[in-house]
């Protein structure tokens, strides 16, 4: 069974009486120290951290890291915007988006940075803003992820401009006298680390091959440990053998290239958790399976269901009977036999049951690891439940609200009857 990561029961419980159930709550503490981890990944002549914010986009978070000394990392017009709104300078502002924005001009002349994501995107840019400087994202070919879909390089990933197309990107830069500045890439969530590390060394013969390049951004994808048995990137051992390749290149090109990475997951998973209630139990008989059924589910925590992503799960019973544990089949509330908490690992569609504590109806159930692409990732408003409420833990120990639970009219307020 596994013990919580910062919560306790009684935290637990009364985040629940404050906040109602289902919560989100992130911890400080954690996300400042993880900041700082990332701020101090081995580089040789300069770094820049960028938060992946598609990770966890509320506005408080976005500050938090502000002021720890992180930019951002946007993956679309509108979470520029959104960062913007939560008082992050443009300055501090990257953007590497499946679709440019219609108004990506007003976007950069605001000052933000764009890391143009295929060949067409270089051709729009070029026509409004020829001889200016700009970033490219290439698919080096190769990718790693924790699964098939969190996996964006290589042949089957249509992320950024594909390597062989090399010249082609080269011959429309020179064509709208661009200057390519920085290269980026980024080829999975939870990528193995020693693919990581080839691409990272690939990325530089990109920038070989643009003599303009002053920045190579290697994107992020640093694998976390949420359940026992995972193990995570250790930033310092990916880190070292790239700031040596760093210092080759510059012994090679006379060039000294800023290093610039984004992680997401890295910054902000293991800082989360869901703290539910039990408001079910059901079973299938002696040959069937016993369902613990939570007031939450895919509408909060959607990675089980599409990726067979594993979260730890801990049940606190109100009436502890000893030690007694029982294997539940955890389900969300959603009229969905795939809102599922407890697959098999990397497999959504099987049923894998947990040894948790015995609980009954009410009891707590909370579930870590939910900090990144979770409450941002939801099914949200499925079967018309509101959106979860999300609270900060703080470092002295007290609560603050950072997201109020939706209401039905807010759900509505978009409908028109004809
Ligand atoms: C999603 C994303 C990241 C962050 O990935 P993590 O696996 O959460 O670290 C970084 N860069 C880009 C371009 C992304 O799309």
């Amino acid at each position: 069974m596994e013990s919580l990561r910062f919560l306790d029961p009684e935290t637990a419980e009364s985040i629940r009486t404050d906040f109602g159930s289902p919560a989100f709550v992130y911890h400080e503490a954690y996300l400042l120290a993880q900041a700082k981890a990332a701020l101090s990944f081995p580089n040789a002549f300069g770094l820049t951290v960028r938060y992946a914010m598609k990770a966890c986009p509320n506005a408080a978070i976005l500050r938090l890291f502000d002021q720890a000394g992180l930019s951002i990392d946007a993956s679309s017009g509108h979470e520029v915007a959104r960062a913007m709104r939560a008082g992050v300078g443009t300055e501090k502002i990257s953007l590497s988006t499946q679709e440019l924005p219609e108004d990506f001009a007003s976007l950069v002349e605001d000052g933000v940075k764009i890391n143009l994501c295929s060949l067409s995107q270089l051709e729009r840019y070029a026509e409004r803003f020829p001889n200016t400087s700009v970033g490219l994202r290439f698919n080096p070919g190769l990718g790693s992820g924790g699964t098939a879909k969190t996996n964006v390089g290589g042949p089957s990933s249509s992320f950024g401009i594909w390597k062989d197309d090399l010249d082609r990107a080269r011959s429309l830069a020179a064509g709208a006298n661009l200057s390519i500045e920085r290269i980026h890439t980024h080829i999975g969530s939870g990528s193995d680390p020693e693919v990581w590390k080839r691409v990272a060394l690939l990325s530089l013969d990109l920038a070989e091959a643009f003599p303009q390049v002053n920045t190579v951004n290697l994107g992020g994808g640093f694998k976390v440990a949420r359940i026992a048995g995972e193990t995570g990137t250790d930033l310092q051992l990916v880190g070292e053998p790239v700031k040596r390749a760093f210092e080759d290149f510059a012994e090679r090109n006379s060039r000294s290239l800023q290093l610039e990475i984004e992680p997401g997951t890295f910054l902000v998973a293991n800082a989360g958790a869901l703290v539910a209630t039990i408001q079910d139990i059901t079973s299938t008989g002696p040959e069937g399976n016993t369902f613990l059924k939570l007031d939450s589910g895919m509408t909060e925590i959607l990675r089980p269901s599409l990726y067979g992503a594993q979260h730890p799960i801990v049940t606190l019973p109100k009436e502890v009977s000893g030690n007694e544990t029982f294997p539940y089949v955890v389900v969300g509330h959603c009229c969905e036999s795939g809102d599922l908490l407890t697959p098999a690992e990397n497999q959504p569609d099987v049923l894998a049951p947990r040894e948790l504590a015995l609980s009954q109806v009410g009891d707590l159930c909370v579930i870590e690891g939910v900090g990144a692409y979770c409450s941002a990732m939801s099914a949200k408003n499925y079967n018309s439940f509101p959106e979860s409420p999300e609270v900060l833990l703080r470092t002295d120990g007290s609560t603050s609200l950072i997201r109020k639970r939706q209401t039905l009219d807010q759900i509505m307020e978009n409908e028109i009857l004809p």
